[in-house]
């Protein structure tokens, strides 16, 4: 029997155990599927059943059986001459790393049932062998960093992490599968006690014997959970830490929302302030309301309580959830928050088992689904619901049209209408529900309106003069059912280019397209999509390059991060007032100023998105940019919404972080429109004491009107337990312990990273403040873990808690993000990024602190195909982000969840190249430099890479997957894949093993009651700290 003691208010006095055969409800293996598309075998595809029709892969029949087609003898890849390498390194970067690297004893590697590949296994498929090492990168580390701050420091005294500490070192990582994920609740009270498995020690002498290989590693960690989430369901009841976020896994809400929906950073709370200042974690929820799900989950449920609307606590106006109790035969019924008894609403009642269960549970969600959504009767209403509005805004200006990005917008508002695959009846499936509508406005100087009216043969053009008093210039035709008038839509999209092709208007007058925009919308509320190409410097609210470009340290000038422009800050805020949120398109002339931070503050405020393409070139950016739209439309959207947190009683919400108004503290956060991708941040305070015999409850409410015109409430109900950690009570420490056992790392690093988004926008804070904010956080939380939870450990170790062993390099990875980072950036990039991490979600989050990063040149022949055990694709395993990582010759996909590049070493094969691109295309020279996606070829390495791509696209946030070429001393794209090595000294900050040693020293220095701590987000922290000890100041902080 499963033990769920460990939750105490179940709310119904019963045993809920999944996994008890005799229970009524539905058995999680009912509803398993696998996640993610079936990829299907080689050797499985009927001759018939081309991969064309699933993956465009080629033709396989011809291989019969279980061999892949593999090259014949005479189609071996030759090893071009090694002695083209233009910049032979002295001696890898490694060894001299390994000399003050030591002592790891991480053990957790083998944990997950992965198996590393080494370098003497790899298939020789691809492989080039060449002499000597790829370590060096052309370009790369950055010019004038100093290789060896910390190998000078460690000569001068500062001890090297040595070895020795293995044999003591308890494996700490629980093995997969029981202890881990997928237990059976109860499992939990056997934790083993060593939790603290990663541990870097700098006690202990002889020479080191671990490589940087040994630091805690993102992709081993994501791999491992990968294969076991392939197998295995997520159980959202049994009190696990949930699995990492760049994972694909389905989950069973079992009475407590999916971790898509709602992640808390620590699932064991410590029932005091003081426990919790004791970890030195964040409180908070990452909320994700609207999440995407994936094939095997269960339908969010959507209930109609009828005019009386779902039953809610009178005291604090919480909604019925399966953690509230019913008492008295049913007639009452506890608030879970806030304890309050109140009377069942007669219409509501239903008797209660004896043991308190309400005999109609099973049959409503709402008792038994940790998410459900409310149907809501009027007196939620604002205004009459409708279907969600549609309105694309296209800039018709001269600059537009030069470059293509009409042409690519309009193609891509097609093909997001009419793109989709056919359905049942032959009729393209509808990306838009029924009920939803589209309008089109274009604008340049002037603003014009279209009549699509179904009957029409084509488009009637309006244009609407008053720029600075704009009104509707037409009462019908604006809006329609796009399939109904699909032929004067797509006349009108294909004629439109043409059409401005002569006007040439340079200047967009974007302000008051916006506040056209708005009138057309005011009534209703809808999502404006708006594309622009030039800085919009017509019309009122014209903006002016108001960034000199000169930014000394990279620190911009606060006022570049917002916007103080009265009319744009008007129109964002009445279009939150009507129910209306824009997103934009924006594609930057020759990366130029486009003052997003006044154009995006529109998106921002209003619960929207800025799409940008710093450097938009139409034969390598209008596939993305078309499937950027269709993402946009297609992806589960509302609009009218309102968002709400209740809490326990002991515990308050402190604040929120995301994309939003909220007008006074405490108010519902008030959001225009709301999306699948977009998440936010609560931290909670206590306002007194959580009661460690009860559990710690959250809810999320979000109202919002469906794109399809209803009214709902988007509930998620959240239970986490709580840990005493009273003073007096002699448990303090225990309890601060087994806190640390359920902490959900990807949780924290949200809410810190989302922090740090608030602060650098709305306070004094600069960059360098943010900067050592993070890093003060991290030590905080290494330091505390020390104080608390690995007393038995020597101080010269690092200890790091099992579930934040990767916490460093995340962290380290924010550090680096163009959002915060040292050193020059381009000031539009910089607001753009830190706006859209403070409404990321957990998994692109993840991937843009942590990119993946898979090889290509050395696949074995059956990864990129469905593996017969699982039905799920083969992955090959991802390796870390690392230049030492490289091989000569070798061929690397990186995937950020933003851009994905395709790098090659100048010495690739060309048969590869052949293999990948076509016959033709014999050398790095021979690719098109725009090349955007893979063409469809018969060959095995096509087909696997093919797969690869696709497989990755279902694991994103809200931008497309297309392929940029990185051509090793070719493409520009080079400096963006260094970039993206985020454990490699590059962003003006460490590599990641100098940043464990820093982290590592403080530490040191914090527990021995020697760092003085600088005050929160203040000047100081760390740097000054650590200033007299020599080597170990910040490189570049
Ligand atoms: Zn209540």
């Amino acid at each position: 029997m499963a033990d769920y003691s460990q939750y105490h208010a179940l709310g119904q006095g019963e045993v809920y155990d999944p996994n008890d055969p005799n229970r009524t409800s539905a058995p999680a293996a009912q509803n398993f599927y696998p996640p993610g598309p079936q990829y299907q075998q080689p050797q499985q595809q009927p001759q018939q059943q081309p991969y064309q029709q699933q993956y465009g892969a080629p033709q396989y029949g011809q291989y019969a059986g279980q061999q892949p087609p593999m090259p014949s003898p005479g189609h071996g890849y030759g090893s071009p001459a090694p002695q083209a390498f233009q910049d032979q390194p002295q001696a890898p970067q490694d060894a001299s790393l390994a000399a003050q690297v030591g002592g790891m004893n991480l053990g957790a590697d083998s944990g997950y049932g992965t198996t590393r590949r080494k370098k003497k296994d790899r298939h020789a498929y691809h492989n080039v062998e060449a002499a000597g090492s790829s370590q060096a990168f052309n370009g790369m580390p950055p010019p004038g960093t100093p290789q060896t701050q910390f190998l000078d420091s460690a000569a001068q005294g500062v001890p090297a992490f040595g070895g020795g500490q293995y044999g003591q070192q308890p494996q700490g990582t629980p093995q997969m599968g029981h202890a881990q994920f997928g237990a059976p609740v109860g499992q939990f009270n056997q934790q083993p006690s060593n939790d603290a498995s990663a541990t870097i020690g700098t006690a202990g002498s002889g020479p080191p014997k671990v490589s940087p290989e040994d630091l805690p590693s993102v992709p081993i960690s994501r791999d491992g959970a990968q294969q076991h989430f392939f197998k295995n369901v997520y159980h959202t009841f049994e009190r696990h830490v949930p699995p990492p976020a760049a994972v694909s896994f389905v989950s069973f809400d079992q009475g407590n929302a999916s971790p898509k929906y709602a992640r808390l950073t620590v699932n064991n709370i410590p029932s005091t302030n003081d426990g919790l200042q004791a970890t030195s974690l964040p409180l908070g929820l990452l909320l994700q309301p609207l999440a995407p799900q994936q094939a095997g989950e269960q339908e969010i449920p959507v209930i109609d309580c009828g005019d009386e609307g779902p039953p809610r606590c009178r005291r604090c106006r919480a909604y019925i959830n399966p953690f509230m109790m019913f008492r008295s035969g049913g007639n009452k019924f506890v608030c879970n928050l806030c304890t309050y008894p109140n009377d069942t609403p007669p219409e509501y009642f239903c008797a209660t088992t004896p043991q308190g269960v309400r005999v109609d549970r099973d049959q409503r969600p709402e008792l038994h689904r940790g998410t459900v959504e409310f149907v809501v009767p009027k007196e939620y209403w604002t205004k009459e619901p409708t279907g969600l509005r549609w309105l694309f805004l296209i800039d018709v200006t001269q600059e537009s049209y030069n470059k293509g990005f009409l042409e690519a917008f309009c193609e891509g508002i097609q093909s997001a209408l009419y793109g989709g695959e056919e359905g049942e009846d032959g009729e393209p499936q509808r990306r838009i529900p029924k009920g939803a509508k589209v309008g089109f406005v274009t604008y340049d100087k002037d603003i014009h309106f279209y009549n699509i009216s179904p009957g029409l043969d084509s488009a009637q053009m309006l244009i609407m003069p008053d720029l600075e008093d704009p009104f509707l210039p037409l009462g019908e035709g604006l809006f329609v059912d796009p399939y109904e008038s699909k032929s004067v839509i797509t006349s009108l999209l294909t004629r439109l280019p043409e059409m401005f092709s002569n006007v040439k208007n340079p200047e967009p007058a974007l302000l008051s397209a916006l506040n056209s925009a708005l009138a057309a919308l005011e009534v209703t509320g809808g999502r404006v999509v708006a594309a622009c190409s030039a800085l919009p410097t017509w019309g009122p609210g014209r903006l002016f390059m108001r960034d000199d470009g000169n930014h000394p340290g990279g620190e911009l000038d606060k006022k570049l991060y917002t916007t103080e422009h009265p009319g744009w800050r008007k129109a964002a805020e009445k279009m939150v007032a009507s129910g209306v949120g824009a997103d934009f398109f924006l594609a930057a002339p020759n990366g130029g100023f486009l003052d997003i931070a006044t154009i995006g503050h529109v998106s921002a405020t209003t619960g929207g998105e800025t799409f940008y393409y710093p450097n938009f070139i139409a034969p390598r950016d209008s596939l993305k940019l078309s499937l950027e739209i269709t993402h946009a439309v297609a992806r589960e959207s509302g609009f009218q919404a309102l968002l709400k947190v209740r809490c326990s009683n002991g515990l308050q919400v402190a604040g929120y972080h995301g994309n939003f108004i909220q007008h006074t503290f405490g108010a519902d956060l008030e959001l225009g429109v709301f999306d699948a991708d977009k998440a936010l941040a609560v931290s909670f305070s206590y306002d007194g004491k959580l009661d460690s015999k009860l559990d710690a409850h959250f809810q999320s409410a979000l109202l919002y009107t469906s794109a399809s015109g209803q009214r709902r409430v988007r509930c998620s109900n959240v239970i986490a337990s709580v840990a005493e950690t009273a003073k007096d009570s002699g448990t303090r420490e225990q309890g601060i312990r087994d806190c640390m056992k359920f902490v959900d790392q990807d949780a924290v690093l949200a809410i810190l990273a989302k922090e740090a988004c608030t602060k650098l926008g709305t306070t004094s804070s600069n960059l360098k403040d943010i900067r050592n904010w993070l890093t003060e956080r991290t030590i905080e939380v290494f330091a505390a873990y020390r104080k608390h939870a690995s007393v038995q450990h020597p101080h010269s170790q690092l200890v790091m808690p099992e579930r934040l062993k990767e916490f460093t390099m995340f962290m380290l990875g924010l550090i680096k993000s163009r959002a915060f980072k040292g050193g020059a950036e381009n000031a539009d990039r910089r607001v753009n990024e830190m706006r859209m991490v403070r409404s990321m979600g957990a998994l692109e989050l993840s991937l843009y602190l942590y990119p993946r990063m898979i090889p290509l040149h050395n696949l074995q022949p059956e990864e990129g195909f469905a593996d017969p055990e699982t039905g799920h694709l083969k992955l090959p395993p991802a390796i870390r982000t690392s230049f030492g990582q490289v091989e000569a010759g070798g061929v690397y996909l990186v995937d950020n969840g933003q851009q994905c590049l395709l790098w090659f070493h100048a010495q690739t094969s060309p048969n590869l190249l052949q293999d990948l691109f076509g016959s033709d295309k014999d050398s790095l020279k021979a690719l098109d430099a725009y090349t955007s996606s893979l063409p469809v070829l018969d060959t095995h390495l096509n087909a696997q890479v093919r797969n690869i791509v696709e497989f990755l696209r279902t694991l994103r946030g809200s931008k497309a997957l297309t392929i940029q070429l990185a051509r090793q001393g070719i493409d520009g794209a080079e400096f963006e894949f260094a970039r993206m090595l985020v454990e490699d000294r590059n962003n003006e900050a460490q590599s990641y093993v100098d940043w464990l040693v820093h982290v590592h020293k403080a530490v040191q220095l914090e527990l021995s009651g020697q760092r003085s701590k600088g005050s929160e987000g203040g000047e100081g922290g760390v740097a000054s700290a650590l200033s007299g000890f020599s080597g170990l100041r910040p490189a570049y902080w």
